[in-house]
């Protein structure tokens, strides 16, 4: 069976932070198959590089749609998304569409630090 897929995606603001996150779980998170939005994944990608990131188009640019779409299609089996609540952005709506079809869909998704920590503690293959 194949690995499952974790998407990976933070605004610009969370960046840091998901990567400190993602650098600390790094043992666990490999254990994945990440996909991630393009800058995203270029910033995990440098302080991890042996990690396996697809990445996909930047989240301004359609990113957040195509993790979407992936989960309608059953390819994604979680979402870490660090949120940055205080910045209004342009492609808000996308970010909804993805929080609306991981629920949809019943998929771990966390939206903070705090729940992504839960998440990884409760992953025990
Ligand atoms: P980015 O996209 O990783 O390409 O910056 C994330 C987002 O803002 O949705």
């Amino acid at each position: 069976m194949s690995r499952p897929r974790l998407a990976l995606v933070a605004h610009d603001l969370k960046k840091d932070d998901l990567v400190e996150w993602v650098a600390r779980h790094e043992s666990k998170i490999a254990k994945f198959d990440i996909v991630a939005t393009g800058t995203t994944g270029a910033r995990i990608l440098a302080r991890c590089p042996a990690l396996p990131v697809h990445p996909v188009k930047s989240g301004p640019l359609g990113g957040d749609q195509q993790i979407g779409a992936m989960i309608a299609e059953g390819k994604i089996q979680g979402v870490i998304f660090f949120v940055d609540p205080l910045t209004p952005m342009p492609h808000d709506v996308d970010v909804k569409a993805l929080t609306r079809l991981a629920t949809l869909y019943d998929i771990p998704i966390a939206l903070n630090r705090a729940t992504a920590e839960l998440m990884v503690k409760g992953y025990n293959p």
